[in-house]
């Protein structure tokens, strides 16, 4: 028995906000949203497969990066307990939870985001032709993203075929 390790991708409403999975495999089709019932076009593509795919497969966007998926809420927790402890701990828990915090930190998989759709890719390592957030990218990526969740760049349902020949612009 082979269990295949397909990505998954998690779409968030550009609408309400909500976090919307979108199955795994090949796309193309239109994604509704339980919670304010927006549809999305993806522009899709084949199953992804070993890693994160080099453009976003819901804006078909190739600007994308990977961040550590961090659980805020254990580290705002283990941060707490250690502030919590220095009155007992003469302030030794501070250091301890800074090293707890690089621990996990380092343990933690890496997931790739589309600048554009702010779509995750989970279960997967990112591309290697993504890289770590850039705040340069990510503000010439502004207009697009904006555009893109007011529904101006969602991809036409249905005639999407493989290999987009959109050019990019704005590059660097
Ligand atoms: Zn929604
Ligand atoms: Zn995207």
């Amino acid at each position: 028995m082979e269990i295949m390790d397909l990505g998954r991708i998690v779409l968030l409403c550009p609408s309400c906000g909500q976090s919307i999975p979108v199955a795994p495999g090949p796309l193309g089709s239109e994604i509704g949203c339980a919670g304010c019932g927006e549809s999305i076009p993806v522009s899709g593509g084949p199953p992804i497969r070993g890693s994160a795919p080099r453009n976003c497969r819901i804006c078909g966007c190739p600007h994308l990066y990977w961040q550590k998926r961090f659980n805020q809420k254990l580290g705002c927790l283990i941060v707490a307990a250690g502030a919590a402890l220095v009155p007992w701990s003469y302030g030794l828990s501070l250091p301890v939870v800074a090293l707890i915090d690089f621990i996990l930190y380092r343990r933690l998989p890496r997931i790739s985001v589309c600048y554009v759709c702010k779509a995750r890719y989970l279960g997967l390592p990112p591309h290697p032709g993504h890289e770590p957030f850039d705040l340069v990218t990510a503000q010439s990526q502004e207009a697009r993203a904006l555009n893109w969740a007011e529904g101006r760049l969602r991809p036409a349902c249905g005639g999407a075929g493989e290999g987009g020949s959109e050019s990019p612009d704005g590059e660097g």
